[in-house]
C-alpha cells in the first residue's frame, strides 16, 4: 500500500495532479476500517479515516461555476464531526482536517511553487508525499477560476478599476505611475492572462 502511494506522487504529469484533484481524501480508507492501514500514525494516508478528513471533489460545472468556493468558508460546517447541514451541495469551503478542500482546490492546487526542498524520493521535505505546492516548473498547473470571479475581474478591467486578486501587480504599478495615459494599458496584462487559461477551461469541459 505504501508503495502505491509513493508511485502516485512520483507521477508528476498532469495525470498525477488530476488524481489528487479528483481523489485525494475523497473516499474512505477500506484498510482503516479493517484496522490494517499503516498510514494512520502519523496520518499520511491518501484516503480519509475520519469524517472530518473527508474532502469533496472540486468540480467546474458546464455553466463555468465551481461546485464550492475556494475562498469563502462555510459557517455551518462542524470541524470536529466533519458534518455540514447543507451536505455535499454546500457552495462554501469546508475547513476539513489539514484544510484539504482549499489546498487541493482547482483554484489553488499546485498553482504556486513550494518554498521547501525535494528529497531523494521526490517528496517535499516539509509537507511530505502530498505537498499541494509545485516542486519544479513542470509540476505547476494553471488555476481554474469560477466564471463569476473572471466576470468580476473583466468588469473591473473595463471600468478601469483595480481590485485584489490576480490584478495586484497592476495595482502596484499604478501606485508608482499615476500617469492617466499609462493606466489605459493596464487592460492588457489581465486580458492576456485570461487568454492563457482559456485552453485549460476547454480541456476541463471535455473531461466532464
Ligand atoms: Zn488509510
Ligand atoms: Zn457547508
Ligand atoms: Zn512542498
Amino acid at each position: 500500500m505504501r508503495g502505491g502511494h509513493a508511485r502516485r506522487h512520483e507521477n508528476k504529469q498532469n495525470e498525477g495532479s488530476g488524481q489528487y484533484l479528483k481523489e485525494f481524501r475523497v473516499e474512505q480508507c477500506s484498510l482503516f476500517l479493517q484496522h490494517k492501514c499503516t498510514q494512520h500514525r502519523p496520518y499520511t494516508c491518501f484516503h480519509w479515516h475520519f469524517l472530518n478528513q473527508r474532502r469533496r471533489r472540486p468540480i467546474r460545472r458546464r455553466d463555468g461555476t465551481l461546485n464550492y468556493s475556494a475562498d469563502t468558508y462555510c459557517n455551518k460546517f462542524d470541524e470536529n464531526t466533519g458534518i455540514c447541514p447543507d451536505g455535499d451541495e454546500c457552495p462554501y469551503l469546508h475547513r476539513t482536517a489539514g484544510d484539504t478542500e482549499r489546498r487541493y482546490h482547482l483554484r489553488y492546487y499546485k498553482t504556486g511553487m513550494c518554498v521547501h526542498d525535494t528529497d531523494s524520493r521526490g517528496m517535499c521535505v516539509k509537507n511530505g508525499p502530498h505537498c499541494a505546492f509545485a516542486h519544479g516548473v513542470e509540476d505547476v498547473r494553471p488555476p481554474v477560476y469560477d466564471i463569476r470571479e473572471l466576470q468580476a475581474l473583466e468588469l473591473m478591467d473595463h471600468e478601469g478599476l483595480n481590485g485584489s486578486g490576480p490584478n495586484n501587480l497592476d495595482k502596484e504599478r499604478n501606485m508608482v505611475n499615476d500617469d492617466p495615459k499609462w493606466q489605459g494599458e493596464s487592460l492588457y496584462p489581465a486580458s492576456h492572462h485570461f487568454q492563457e487559461i482559456k485552453p485549460f477551461f476547454i480541456y476541463l469541459f471535455f473531461q466532464s
